[in-house]
């Protein structure tokens, strides 16, 4: 019986490896090694060549194409100086997973030998075959062509595994049309937006920064490890990357004992070949914990510029799936693995600013960066209230809508968490001009002797999707699996069109006249905080009163995927991203299209396993059970008959839902969501019961308890 051998395997687990302890010196040598980085560059790179890439990476400067052949050989003799044989244009489809194609550097010298080749026409452009990626119509079958493109703003780098190293080159991915297929190129094109708007802004406050103004992203992701022998006897774990099936432990996370806990001596060494691999590709983690379900722990390495970031944390998932297989380990990304414990999450610190402006979410201690903050944090108020359903959908996929809403992550009715302090403010502000805050400095909008403004004193509120946390915001109804991309674009793209507003409206309030800028600054926040202001509850999100308190504001409560993504198309969102050139409308449409399906595709194939499951697996043991039983007089008897006969029944139920099909797509997601997960929780509910009741040397699928507490 898989369920017997994998326990057996786990007792006898021992380390492929010893853990290696890594030694502060060592560390500072082993960060970045493995990236093509600004020094590795202005090392190789002739100085006219380095300096014109800089500029093109710093300030959002032209690609001047010429640089690529330089580039190119720089590259390949670093990167085979680091035994790298392969090279590869890394690419984000928009199934939210990493996608790469390998081509060896070696091309044949026609006198029997083969000699490295990599010229700069092969880094700025690869041609991958693009017919097996989702393109929601944007490709036709017979035009499976699609180009990545480099992305000079995310450092190349070297990926290393126990037989050879490859040279990863960062890249958009395009239709010969030019149209995005993936996740990178919008959150390029939001960066060139924000960075144009945020300028017209900070002109006003007398700020003309050299580099690009550019949104960070500090990821913190959550994941589970739990023994691969578990895993595999699993089909659901490892099929669907959620259990299907399993009633709740005897012990589950109510004692609180394993958040930030002693971290499990195996769980660590891995943690620790882990972050040795990503300090390596420069990858700065930070923290490393235990969260609060059993077996559940985080890593967040140090906020980075945002596209930097995304990409870091795909290599953060990959580098935690494939390290934990040489700990014995599975990691799993999914938002739900178990019921009835916590999800997981991936929190997105985001803030914008650049390195000589640092954040511009950050209060600051003089006067004047008080009002350009002011102006800056109404702009995310404005922006979250008019675009939240933009924003709740960038984070809606059949995974994730386990967890939204289920009293262990925020809600999915987005509102804004200002803390006591600054709501203060701001209601000043929308009643004509802040004279004082709560804390004893005074404030004053309206002259120019503004006190510095205290950074927040109020708690920490986790029940809310998108808070401010001192010097930026915490948007924290992302999934786990899912590309941090998405919710960055509407970010991005939302800041962009209020900060377009604010500067409009100063421009026209000032006339150029900087005297007239408090009043002015007053007048536009006083306008947005009365327009605006229903987005700010600093109150328990969890709450059943706040559900009604939001429908009363009238903010969206988009419970489910099918319910969210139509955002995605609505009048006012194609006026939003095609106004800044984030995306066209097909482009915005075909995601749709893809993401309805994906969804519709994932509760499909689940809805399948489920019955599977039911019928191969725990019937026969529940019929087993019966057999055993059958004669002996047993109490249990006629309890299991009935419970085997109700799981064919449910499953019976389960597959009439299943075979009822819609023509329209969303239609039918929605049909899967109402009717057919109802029907997959009702066998599972009865199943559960049948694994309290049969014989546990019967039972064929590991339970909750070995899963999460065997280690
Ligand atoms: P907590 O658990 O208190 O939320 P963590 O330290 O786990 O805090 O994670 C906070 C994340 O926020 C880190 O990645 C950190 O680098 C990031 N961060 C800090 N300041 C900023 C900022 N200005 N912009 C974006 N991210 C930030
Ligand atoms: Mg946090």
């Amino acid at each position: 019986q898989a369920r017997v051998k994998a326990i057996a395997a786990i007792t006898k687990y021992k380390a492929e490896k010893p853990g290696k302890p890594v030694e502060g010196l060592k560390l500072e040598k082993l960060y970045g090694a493995n990236v093509f980085s600004e020094s590795v560059m202005q090392e190789r790179l002739p100085k006219a060549i380095f300096k014109s890439l800089k500029k093109t990476i710093k300030t959002g400067a032209k690609l001047d194409p010429t640089v690529a052949d330089a580039v190119a050989t720089a590259m390949k003799d670093w990167a085979i100086s680091k035994g790298a044989t392969h090279y590869t244009h890394v690419f984000y489809p928009l199934t939210g997973l990493t996608a790469e194609k390998h081509d060896s550097f070696l091309v044949p010298d026609g006198k029997g030998g083969a000699m490295a080749e990599f010229e700069g026409k092969q880094l700025i452009q690869g041609e991958p075959d693009a017919s097996s990626f989702p393109s929601g119509g944007l490709r036709s079958t017979f035009e499976a062509r699609g180009y990545t493109a480099w992305d000079v703003t995310s450092p190349a780098y070297i990926m290393e595994s126990p037989n050879g190293t490859t040279l990863c080159i960062p890249t958009a991915f395009l239709s010969w049309t030019g149209e995005a297929l993936d996740k990178k190129t919008p959150l390029l094109r939001s960066l060139q937006a924000l960075d144009k708007q945020a300028r017209r802004v900070l002109k006003l406050f007398g700020k003309e920064p050299k580099d690009r103004v550019t949104c960070f992203a500090g990821i913190e992701q959550e994941y589970f490890l739990i023994d691969r022998n578990f895993f595999f006897a699993r089909p659901d774990l490892f099929i669907a990357g959620r259990s299907l099936f399993g009633c709740k432990p005897p012990k589950g996370q109510e004692f609180e004992d394993q958040y930030f806990g002693a971290i499990p001596r195996r769980v660590l060494n891995c943690m620790m070949e882990v972050e040795e691999d990503l300090y390596k590709m420069g990858i700065p983690v930070k923290t490393r914990h235990n969260e609060v379900a059993p077996s559940q722990y985080e890593i967040a390495p140090l906020f980075e510029e945002g596209n930097t970031a995304t990409d870091h944390n795909h290599l953060v998932m990959h580098t935690l799936r494939r390290v934990a297989k040489r700990y014995g380990l599975a990691c799993l990304l999914h938002e739900k693995p178990f019921a009835g414990i916590n999800g997981s999450g991936k929190h997105l610190n985001y803030s914008i600013g650049n390195s000589e402006l640092g954040s511009l979410f950050d209060p600051g201690d003089t006067p004047h960066e008080n009002m350009q903050f002011l102006v800056f944090c109404a702009a995310a108020i404005r922006a979250v209230h008019k675009y939240g359903a933009v924003l709740r959908s960038t984070v809606a996929s059949a995974s994730n809508d386990h967890r939204l809403g289920a009293n262990e992550a925020p809600p999915a009715i987005m509102s804004m968490y200002l803390g006591e302090m600054l709501t203060d403010v701001f209601t000043q502000i929308k009643n004509g001009g802040a004279k004082s805050s709560k804390a004893k400095s005074v404030m004053n909008i309206g002259v120019d002797t503004l006190p510095p403004l205290p950074m927040d004193p109020g708690d920490r509120n986790r029940t809310s999707p998108f808070a401010f946390t001192g010097n930026r915001f915490e948007f924290r109804a992302v999934g786990s699996s899912m590309s941090v991309a998405g919710p960055q674009v509407a970010l991005n793209a939302m800041m962009t069109e209020s900060l377009d507003f604010i500067a409009t409206e100063l421009e026209k309030k000032t006339g150029g006249d900087t005297k007239k800028l408090s009043k002015a600054v007053q007048e536009v926040l006083q306008e947005i905080m009365q327009k605006h202001d229903a987005i700010i509850f600093n109150g328990d999100g969890y709450s059943e009163a706040w559900h009604k308190e939001a429908e009363k504001r009238g903010l969206p409560n988009l419970r489910c995927t099918p319910e969210a993504l139509p955002a995605l198309t609505t009048p006012e969102t194609l006026d939003l991203f095609t106004k800044y050139g984030i995306f066209s409308e097909r482009e915005l449409r075909s995601r749709q299209d893809i993401y309805v399906e994906y969804y519709c595709r994932t509760v499909m194939s689940e809805a399948n396993l489920v019955v599977k499951m039911a019928k191969t697996t725990i019937y026969p043991a529940a019929l087993q059970y019966q057999k055993d039983l059958a004669g002996t007089g047993s109490a249990l008897e006629k309890p299991v008959k009935d419970k085997a006969a109700a799981l064919l029944d449910a499953v019976a139920r389960l597959e009439k839902a299943m075979a009822m099909h819609l023509p329209d797509i969303l239609e039918e997601a929605k049909h899967l969501c109402g009717v057919v997960l109802p029907a997959m929780n009702d066998v599972r509910a009865v199943a559960d019961d049948l694994e309290g009741l049969v014989a546990d040397d019967l039972w064929p699928l590991p339970s909750y308890m070995e899963m999460l507490f065997i280690k």
